[in-house]
């Protein structure tokens, strides 16, 4: 009741006289009211709705009302409203029932000097009913707060023992309301995960009277464990002591899951669960500080597994990922646990070795003996899907700490000296020497220069003839060359896997079939009625206008499509081989030939090939070379020989170099032969020039 408002006051009375009386009894003690007067029923009922009194004081007994008639509808009205009966005669039984019947206090009419101080009394009993009630509201209100929060809260005694605890709670912790009441919360929760240390600067905190905020991990009730973040503030009494806690405690097991993950996800090759650069950075630059620090020497092995793009070219990514997986349990299993062993991305690995020694030599020793057990687990085939994979690598080596190298330092020479093993032909281990930035520019400018090579018209298609048993021209294949300025003549063996892993291959391809579909129709022309092969890369197959390319070719030059034969290799064929067929039997249909190359070097099955439009299989020519000295090459000649009568396949003996090799493929039944004991690949006009004297 605010006291600047003046009071509202409702005199039942017929007496005047008696109302003006107590009016100025009330005045005189400095009270500030408004007040009316009602004598009826009516009258009253009216004022009870209208004037909304703060109080209403009342006669016992009126003519045509009564004071207890009166109170009910008072009350009836807020059941709150101060009520004084106010009388010239009442028996104390009657004002008894008065007050039982919920009137707030009676005055007789002689002592009205007591009015003013009575009504004093009444206000301030109902300024206290109301704060009284406003607080049990706001009581119950926070009490739902409490009961309903997502958090669980905990209130406990200064000794820890539980006085109160929210449903959340039971639901964390697995623990009923009774089953934690009465119990101290750490014997409850305490999983074990934290030490004494912990507890005790917990305790120190709060008891201090601070606020104590951090993570835990604690137990259920079912035994199972899980963080949470935890809020314990401490509650002082009147006295200003600390009587109580309140603990707010959260869930965190989402967000640590999250956290986790999006770690791992930062972290870890999602394809190997190996670390991934940035790990292997950071672990890099810590060991390379302490190596700096202590002296002791570490090595970064960069592995680089060879061949393996032709791999997951050939037979597609779901094999090459198993592939890498494998090579990735195999390679973690070489170390130690110190060790870390990281995928930086494609077929490249990278091993970070620690405390190997405090001489540079013992590093590398160590790191060389590490190598060998990498080589040596690699070594045994991996198996997918049934079928056997032999996968080596190329690793290079470089230690630390020697100079002020950086991490990227220590990667760029660890990568250099990898680089060079590969050029010492694969499956070999390499040590970073600083001569070896040359080599790593050398390919680089390689690759720079290849990409400008068509473009100024570097590149020279060569032709090979093949002949038949009896030596006449049958066909040719067309061997491209690059006429690197300052170089010379290079070979195909040395751009040809550059132009691969650059993608140059596919603008390089395109070029090679239109010039020989050119050269195609010059011969045919010339009245040379020769096949011309052509090599075709996978990745130049697999490109989806592979179909439209050859066509483009074909039409821009005129080439007959019956003297053109497209050499692919087996690996290409397994790969996707609905891909394969599809695209086979759409060149075919055009009159197009297809040859398999370097047959024997790779996983082809005889099912596979049967389902192929093939004319012709190729014998690589390393077989070739060792068949009449060696009995397991001889045997695997005959083999390919059996199959390609069995399936209608023509066979080509590729570099054949002696009479003793033709003698064995011929006795054999080989048809056809290529190599440098006929001719080797030949300029355009050379090769012109001879075909002229084969047709005399
Ligand atoms: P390939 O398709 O197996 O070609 C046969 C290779 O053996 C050619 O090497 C050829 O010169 C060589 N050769 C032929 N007869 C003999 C012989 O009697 N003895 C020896 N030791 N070698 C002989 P080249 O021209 O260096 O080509 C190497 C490889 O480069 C080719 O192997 C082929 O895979 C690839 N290549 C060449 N031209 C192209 C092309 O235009 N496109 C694609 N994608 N690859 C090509
Ligand atoms: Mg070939
Ligand atoms: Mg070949």
């Amino acid at each position: 009741m605010d006291t600047d408002i003046p009071l509202r006051i409702v005199f039942v009375e017929d007496v005047s006289t008696d109302v003006e009386l107590a009016v100025r009894m009330l005045h005189k003690e400095g009270l500030i009211f408004t007040s009316v007067h009602v004598e009826t029923e009516e009258e009253f009922t009216k004022a009870l709705t209208e004037y909304q009194p703060d109080l209403v004081i009342s006669d016992y007994s009126l003519p045509q009302f009564d004071g207890m008639r009166a109170l009910q509808l008072a009350l009836a009205h807020d059941a709150n409203l101060p009520f004084i009966i106010m009388t010239g005669t009442i028996s104390e039984e009657a004002a008894a029932d008065c007050i039982k019947a919920g009137a707030w206090d009676y005055v007789i009419k002689e002592r009205l000097i007591r009015l003013p101080f009575m009504v004093k009394g009444v206000l301030e009993r109902k300024m206290a009913r109301r704060a009284q009630s406003e607080a049990t509201a706001t009581l119950r209100l926070q009490s739902a707060a409490l009961q309903s929060a997502a958090n669980a809260i905990v209130i406990t005694g200064r000794d820890g023992v539980i006085q109160w605890a929210n449903p959340a709670f039971s639901n964390l912790s697995g623990y009923s309301f009774n089953e934690s009441v009465g119990k101290r919360i750490g014997d409850l929760v305490r999983s074990g995960h934290q030490d004494r240390a912990f507890y005790k600067s917990l305790w120190n905190t709060i008891l201090a009277g601070y606020v104590w905020c951090g993570e835990l991990i604690n137990r259920r009730k079912d035994g199972s464990v899980y963080p949470e973040e935890q809020t314990i503030t401490p509650v002082r009494d009147d006295q200003e002591r600390i009587s109580h806690f309140v603990a707010i405690k959260q869930d965190i097991t989402k967000r640590t899951l999250a956290e986790a993950e999006i770690h791992h996800l930062a972290y870890y090759d999602s394809l190997t669960g190996l670390p991934n650069r940035r790990l292997f950075r950071d672990r890099l630059a810590q060991t390379l500080a302490a190596a700096r620090r202590s002296n002791r020497w570490g090595a970064v092995l960069f592995v680089d597994l060879d061949q393996f793009k032709r791999i997951n070219d050939a037979r597609g990514h779901a094999v090459g990922d198993s592939l890498l997986k494998q090579t990735g349990a195999r390679l973690a299993g070489s170390l130690r646990d110190q060790d870390t062993v990281a995928r930086l991305g494609g077929d490249e690995f990278v091993v970070l070795l620690v405390n190997l020694g405090a001489a540079q030599a013992d590093a590398t020793r160590w790191a060389t003996q590490v190598a060998e057990k990498i080589r040596s687990a690699l070594a045994a085939p991996l198996r997918v899907d049934a079928l056997d994979y032999q996968i080596s690598a190329s690793i290079g080596i470089t230690v630390f700490p020697k100079a002020m190298e950086s991490v990227d330092d220590l990667l760029r020479e660890a990568d250099t000296a990898m680089y060079r093993a590969k050029d010492m032909g694969r499956n070999a281990v390499s040590y970073f020497e600083p001569a070896m930035h040359t080599a790593l520019q050398a390919r680089f400018a390689l690759e720079h220069d290849l990409r400008q090579a068509l473009a100024r018209g570097e590149m020279r298609l060569f032709l090979q003839p093949q002949v038949d048993g009896a030596g006449g021209w049958v066909g040719a294949e067309a061997l491209v060359r690059w006429e690197r300025p300052g170089y010379g003549l290079v070979s195909p063996a040395l751009f040809i896997p550059v132009a691969e892993e650059s993608g140059i291959i596919l603008a390089l391809g395109q070029w090679v079939l239109e010039e020989a579909c050119r050269l195609l129709r010059q011969l045919d022309a010339a009245g040379h009625a020769l096949r011309l092969a052509v090599n075709v890369s996978p990745r130049q197959f697999r490109q989806s206008d592979f179909v439209a390319c050859v066509n483009e070719a074909l039409r821009s030059t005129g080439a007959n499509p019956a003297h053109l034969v497209l050499e692919v290799t087996e690996g290409l064929v397994i790969e996707d081989i609905c891909d394969t067929i599809a695209k086979m039997m759409e060149l075919r249909l055009l009159g197009i030939h297809f040859s398999i190359d370097d047959f024997g070097t790779g996983y082809s099955s005889l099912a596979y090939l049967k389902r192929l439009p093939l004319h012709e299989l190729k014998i690589d020519r390393t077989f070739v070379q060792d068949a009449p000295t060696d009995p397991n090459d001889a045997a695997l000649v005959e083999a390919i020989l059996a199959v390609a009568h069995h399936l209608n396949l023509v066979v080509v003996a590729e570099g054949v170099e002696t009479q003793i090799q033709l003698d064995f493929l011929k006795q054999r039944g080989c048809g056809v032969f290529q190599g440098y004991f006929f001719d080797r690949p030949l300029p355009w006009a050379q090769f012109q020039e001879k075909a002229l004297l084969q047709k005399r």
